[in-house]
C-alpha cells in the first residue's frame, strides 16, 4: 500500500509542479518585459519599516478588508487557514513519504498545535459558507448592476471555494480514519479529529483502514496540488501577490500625489523627450510596468472598488475593476507575441496574431479601454482606498490619458478650452490676472500682497487658488479664511497677479506638459518669494502644492485651511459665540479626504459652533462619494448616467439638512449646482445651502444669524 500511495502521490506532484511552474514562468516573462521601475524597488530600500508594516497590517492583519466587517472576517479566517493548514500538508507530506504511521515528532504529537489546526479549518469552513451566502446575496443576476461582483469570473470564484471546501473536508475524512485506526499523533486537544474519528469506529479491519487512509491522504494532496495549477491560472494567484503588490506599492497609499510620467525608469524630460524613442503614458500593453503588470494579476476581481466608484454608482461605463480585468485579459492574450523575439514574432500567422489581439487599440471604441470609460473617471481615489491588494488604479487610468492626450490629441472637446485658457492666462476660465485681486477690495481690511520677497513677519502664504480668487461661490470661502486669519491675528500674505493655476486641471486631464509649465513656473515664484508655510483653501491646490510639487523642487509645508482654522480655535484664538441652530451634513472632499486623510478638522470646527447639529451622510469619511468634479471633469460635460452632483445632493437630502457642509470650491459649485435643480424642482427647501466650513465659523464668531447664501 506504501508504495502505491507514493509513486501515485509522486507522480501527481510532479505533473501538477510541471504545470504550475510552465505558468509561472509565462508570467514571469510576461512581469519581466513590463518597463523599469526602479523607484518602486529602492523605497524599499530606504524604508523597511513602512515595508514590514505593510506586511504585517494589511497582508497578516487584513486591515482593508476588515473594513467590511463580515466579508473580512470571513477572508481573515480562510487567508489564516492557508497559512496555518499548512503544517497539516508537511505533515501529509512526511506521511506520504515514510509511510502513514511516520510522525514529525512534536509538530505532529503536540496537542495545541492539533487543536489550533482543528479550529482554524472549522472557521475557514464557516468562511467559506459566509462567502456563499454573501454571493447568492450579491449575485449579479439576482441584483445586476449594483452587485459588486458584476463582470467578475464567477465560475473562478465558485471553483476555489468548492476547492478550499475539498481541502478541510479531505483533511478531516484522512486525521478521521487515523484516529480510528490509532495512528493519529495529536490527543484529544484536536477535537474535530477525534469526532470525525467516531464516523469510523464500526471498521474492525486494519487494512480496510489501511486503504481508507491512503486514500485520503492521496484527496487531500490531490486537492491541493490541483489547487495549485488552478491557483497559477486564476483570479486567486493573488495569494501569492498580493504581498508583494503591498509591498511595492506607491507610498504610502497610492493616493495623493500623480506618478510624474516616466520613460524607461526615469522621469520624463520634455526638453529633451523623443516621441518615437521615449514612452508617453501608456499607448499599449507593453508600455505598462512591470508594477502594471503586477496590479493586473494580482486584482481578486472582489468588485471592492467598482462598489465604491461614482462613475458605476451613476450608470456609466467605468468600472475600475473591469479597467484592471480588461487590461489583464489583454495582457494576457497579447504577451506571447510582445514577449516573443522578433523573428518568433515573423513566424506568427495572421489567425495567431489575431487572437492575440496584436492589432487592437489600447484606447478606442472598439479597443481594450473605450474612451468613455478612460474619461469618466473623477480620480477621486475611492478604488485605491478600498482595494485589499493596493491596486493603482488611477496611476494607471492617468497613464492611458496621458497618450491620448499628448500624443493623440484625443479628449472630450470641452476640456481643450480649459486647457487653452491655462497656456495662456494661467487660470481655467481664462480670466485675467488682475481680477485675482478683486476679492480683496471687498474687504475691510488690508490684505499684504507680495510682489517680490515675502515680508520676514509673514507665518503663511495664502495660496488662494483660481476658484478662490474668481469664482463667486468660492471667493466667499476666501473672505471668510482671510478673515478669519486676521480675527486671530496670523501674518499672511496672498500672492495676487504672480499665482497660477498649479495645474492639477492639466495633470489630471493627462496633460503633463502644461502641468510641467504651471508647476515650474509657481515653483519659482514660491521659491523666489522665500515662502515656506502656505495654507491653502482648494484641496486640489493644497494636494498639489503638498505632495506633487516636491517632484519639480517646490518642497513647502503646506495646510488646508480647516487644519490651520481648527488649530486656531483649540488655541483659542478663534472662539465660536453665536449658535447656529441648524442640521448640517458635511460632505469629504475626495482630495482633502481620502487624497490626503484630513477627516477631523472641518468636523472638529463644526463641533465647536454652538448649536450646530451634525448627521453624516450614508457615504462619508473615506467612503465618502465624489462631487464630479475631480479628475479634469469639473470641465467636461457629464454625458452618461445620473449626474455625480446630484446622487451625492439625494445623498445629502436623505439627512434632511439646513445646509451642506463642505471644504472644497469645486465640491461647493458642483454641489450647489444640484441643490439648485432640486430646488427648481421641488424636491429641496428653498433655504437649503451649500456652505464651506470657514463660513460657518465666520458666522458664529461675528454672530451673523442669516445664513450666508451660496447663490
Ligand atoms: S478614481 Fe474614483 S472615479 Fe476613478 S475609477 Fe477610481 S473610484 Fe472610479
Ligand atoms: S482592483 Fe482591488 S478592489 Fe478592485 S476588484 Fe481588484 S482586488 Fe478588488
Amino acid at each position: 500500500m506504501f508504495w502505491i500511495t507514493l509513486v501515485i502521490g509522486l507522480a501527481g506532484a510532479a505533473v501538477a509542479l510541471a504545470l504550475a511552474g510552465r505558468r509561472v514562468l509565462f508570467l514571469a516573462r510576461i512581469a519581466k518585459s513590463g518597463q523599469p521601475d526602479p523607484e518602486r524597488v529602492l523605497q524599499v530600500k530606504r524604508d523597511p519599516k513602512a515595508d514590514i508594516e505593510g506586511q504585517v497590517t494589511e497582508v497578516l492583519g487584513q486591515r482593508k478588508l476588515l473594513k467590511w466587517t463580515v466579508a473580512g472576517a470571513a477572508h481573515a479566517a480562510v487567508m489564516w487557514a492557508f497559512f496555518l493548514l499548512a503544517t497539516v500538508y508537511g505533515e501529509a507530506a512526511v506521511q506520504l513519504l515514510f509511510g502513514l504511521e511516520a510522525h514529525i515528532p512534536f509538530l505532529q504529537t503536540w496537542g495545541p498545535i492539533g487543536f489550533v489546526q482543528d479550529t482554524i479549518a472549522l472557521a475557514c469552513a464557516a468562511g467559506l459558507a459566509v462567502f456563499v451566502a454573501i454571493r447568492v446575496k450579491n449575485s449579479p443576476k439576482r441584483i445586476g448592476r449594483k452587485s459588486r461582483f458584476k463582470g467578475s469570473h464567477l465560475s473562478g470564484a465558485w471553483i476555489t471555494l468548492f476547492m478550499i471546501f475539498n481541502v478541510i473536508w479531505t483533511m478531516f475524512f484522512f486525521r478521521g480514519v487515523e484516529v480510528a485506526r490509532g495512528n493519529f499523533g495529536y490527543n484529544k486537544a484536536a477535537y474535530f479529529s477525534h469526532l470525525t474519528g467516531n464516523l469510523f469506529e464500526g471498521i474492525e479491519s486494519d487494512k480496510t483502514l489501511e486503504i481508507l487512509e491512503s486514500v485520503g491522504l492521496l484527496a487531500h494532496i490531490g486537492v491541493a496540488l490541483i489547487f495549485l495549477v488552478f491557483v497559477v491560472n486564476s483570479k486567486h494567484l493573488h495569494i501569492f501577490l498580493a504581498p508583494l503588490n503591498v509591498m511595492f506599492k506607491r507610498r504610502p497609499d497610492g493616493l495623493g500625489a500623480a506618478m510624474p510620467m516616466m520613460s524607461g525608469g526615469k522621469p520624463l524630460d520634455f526638453e529633451e523627450a523623443d516621441p518615437d524613442e521615449d514612452t508617453f503614458g501608456r499607448g499599449k500593453i507593453e508600455d505598462f510596468t512591470w508594477k502594471g503588470f503586477l496590479d493586473m494579476a494580482t486584482c481578486t476581481e472582489c468588485g471592492r472598488c467598482q462598489s465604491q466608484c461614482p462613475a458605476w454608482n451613476t450608470g456609466k461605463p467605468l468600472s475600475p475593476k473591469m479597467v484592471i480585468l480588461e487590461l489583464r485579459d489583454h495582457a494576457l492574450a497579447k504577451a506571447p507575441y510582445f514577449t516573443a523575439s522578433e523573428e518568433e514574432r515573423e513566424k506568427f500567422t495572421d489567425e495567431q496574431k489575431l487572437a492575440m489581439q496584436v492589432d487592437k487599440e489600447l484606447v478606442a471604441e472598439d479597443g481594450v479601454i473605450h474612451p468613455d470609460v478612460l474619461w469618466s473617471c473623477t480620480n477621486c481615489g475611492a478604488c485605491v482606498e478600498q482595494c485589499p491588494v493596493d491596486i493603482e488604479h488611477i496611476d494607471h487610468i492617468l497613464d492611458m490619458r496621458r497618450f491620448q492626450v499628448m500624443i493623440e490629441s484625443s479628449f472630450p472637446s470641452e476640456a481643450g478650452v480649459m486647457l487653452k485658457n491655462l497656456e495662456n492666462k494661467g487660470n481655467p476660465w481664462g480670466m485675467s490676472e488682475m481680477k485675482r485681486l478683486e476679492w480683496i477690495e471687498e474687504l475691510d481690511f488690508e490684505v499684504e500682497v507680495a510682489d517680490e520677497k515675502l515680508p520676514e513677519d509673514t507665518e503663511y502664504l495664502f495660496w488662494v487658488g483660481c476658484a478662490g480668487a474668481l469664482e463667486d461661490r468660492a471667493k466667499k470661502t476666501t473672505k471668510a479664511v482671510a478673515e478669519l486669519l486676521h480675527i486671530a491675528g496670523v501674518k499672511f500674505a496672498v500672492l495676487g497677479p504672480m499665482e497660477a493655476c498649479t495645474g492639477d486641471p492639466a495633470r489630471r486631464l493627462g496633460m503633463e506638459f502644461v502641468f510641467q509649465m504651471l508647476g515650474q513656473q509657481n515653483v519659482e515664484t514660491l521659491n523666489e518669494m522665500g515662502a515656506k508655510k502656505i495654507v491653502a483653501t482648494c484641496p486640489h491646490c493644497f494636494n498639489t502644492l503638498a505632495n506633487e510639487y516636491p517632484q519639480i523642487g517646490g518642497n513647502y509645508e503646506v495646510v488646508h485651511h480647516t487644519q490651520l482654522l481648527a488649530h486656531l480655535v483649540e488655541e483659542g484664538k478663534l472662539t465660536p459665540v453665536a449658535p447656529i441652530e441648524e442640521n448640517i451634513t458635511y460632505h469629504d472632499p475626495c482630495f482633502l479626504g481620502r487624497h490626503n486623510k484630513v477627516y477631523k478638522q472641518p468636523r472638529d470646527i463644526m463641533a465647536t459652533v454652538p448649536g450646530v447639529k451634525t448627521q453624516e451622510m450614508h457615504r462619508h469619511k473615506d467612503r465618502g462619494f465624489c462631487c464630479g468634479a475631480g479628475g479634469a471633469r469639473m470641465w467636461m460635460e457629464e454625458r452618461i448616467g445620473k449626474r455625480i452632483n446630484t446622487e451625492r445632493v439625494d445623498e445629502a437630502l436623505e439627512t434632511n439638512p439646513d445646509t451642506v457642509s463642505t471644504a472644497c470650491p469645486f465640491c461647493l459649485v458642483m454641489l450647489g449646482d444640484a441643490i439648485n435643480e432640486k430646488k427648481n424642482e421641488g424636491a429641496a427647501k428653498e433655504t437649503l445651502e451649500v456652505v464651506d466650513v470657514s463660513q460657518l465659523l465666520i458666522r458664529s464668531i461675528k454672530g451673523e444669524k442669516e445664513p450666508v447664501p451660496a447663490e
